[in-house]
């Protein structure tokens, strides 16, 4: 399966704002311990089970929070087992119902410090960016930092500071391994990478993003290219296809398993902002 990515969802935010269920999406399993659960198919939220109580990666939208819950319960996992919630990056897709879930878990919130400062500086580019959203305050509990890894069970997460999306958007890479055949498998979750706030038009309006943010991304996705990666997921379905693929996983089958995948995806990606940019 050669790497895809589809057309965004239409009108994403008032969609699951006051129809939630026509974004519904019933968890599905992407890697032998990782699901995807945000219940909705325009944000992705991972839960990883690491033997010790889970990781939460993002919690979508506050007003798709009760989808997110659901697919934790249908896939008989309880929100209190979730021990930490790590945030991609500050806007209110991401990180709106961080603040409930918290509350539902008594989870470590994680986010990074550059985000943080981002979110208090400039809630209108962060968490109060749609109107038909109404994201929940929340702080971080931990900051990431590159150099230390977040550890829980028998999952070890590398947090990796990939800015450009955002001032502080955080990639993350962990290794899983297959019980049936023992394979090891690197997974790689980029952050962010919407080129919607890499333009021209987003840093003459922004009061806090700088085109260097966009030189940082398009420097650092040389060496993320290359960092080997056996699963890649997206933090947007659009970004990467993986819902074409739901309920198929086994063990032995692992649909989602393909070495070229990351770099290509790094490599679309990168086309994209510099095709706004007027580079080739
Ligand atoms: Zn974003």
């Amino acid at each position: 399966m050669a790497f895809r990515c589809t057309p965004p969802v239409k009108d994403p935010v008032a969609s699951l704002a006051y129809r939630p269920w026509t974004l519904a999406v019933r968890p599905f399993q992407v890697a032998p311990g990782t699901w995807y659960v945000s219940g909705q198919s325009w944000v992705a939220c991972y839960l990883i089970d690491t033997g010790a109580g889970m990781i939460l990666i993002d919690t979508g939208i506050a007003e798709s929070l009760y989808l997110l819950v659901d697919s934790i319960y249908r896939l008989g996992f309880k929100p209190e087992d979730i021990k930490k919630i790590l945030i991609s990056h500050a806007h209110f897709d991401h990180c709106g119902g961080a603040r409930a879930m918290k509350e539902l878990t008594g989870a470590e919130i994680y986010m990074s410090r550059e985000d943080w400062k981002f979110m208090k500086m400039c809630r209108e580019e962060t968490l109060e960016v749609d109107k038909d959203s109404h994201p929940q305050e929340f702080s971080p509990d931990r900051f990431y930092s590159d150099d230390k890894r977040i550890e829980l069970g028998h999952i070890s997460v590398r947090s990796v500071l990939t800015p450009g999306h955002t001032a502080g958007c955080t990639s993350f890479f962990w290794e899983e391994e297959n019980p049936v055949n023992g394979e090891k498998y690197q997974i790689g979750l980029h952050g962010g990478v919407g080129v919607n706030t890499m333009t021209d038009d987003y840093y003459k309006a922004s009061r806090y993003l700088t085109p260097a943010l966009r030189d940082r991304f398009l420097a650092d996705a040389v060496w993320l290219r290359e960092i080997p990666v056996d699963i890649a997921l997206p933090s947007h379905p659009n970004q990467i296809e993986i819902l074409d693929r739901a309920g198929q996983y086994t063990h032995e089958n692992q649909p989602y398993l393909d070495r070229a995948v990351w770099a290509e995806f790094v490599d679309e990606r990168v086309r994209q902002v510099k095709a706004v940019t007027g580079q080739t």
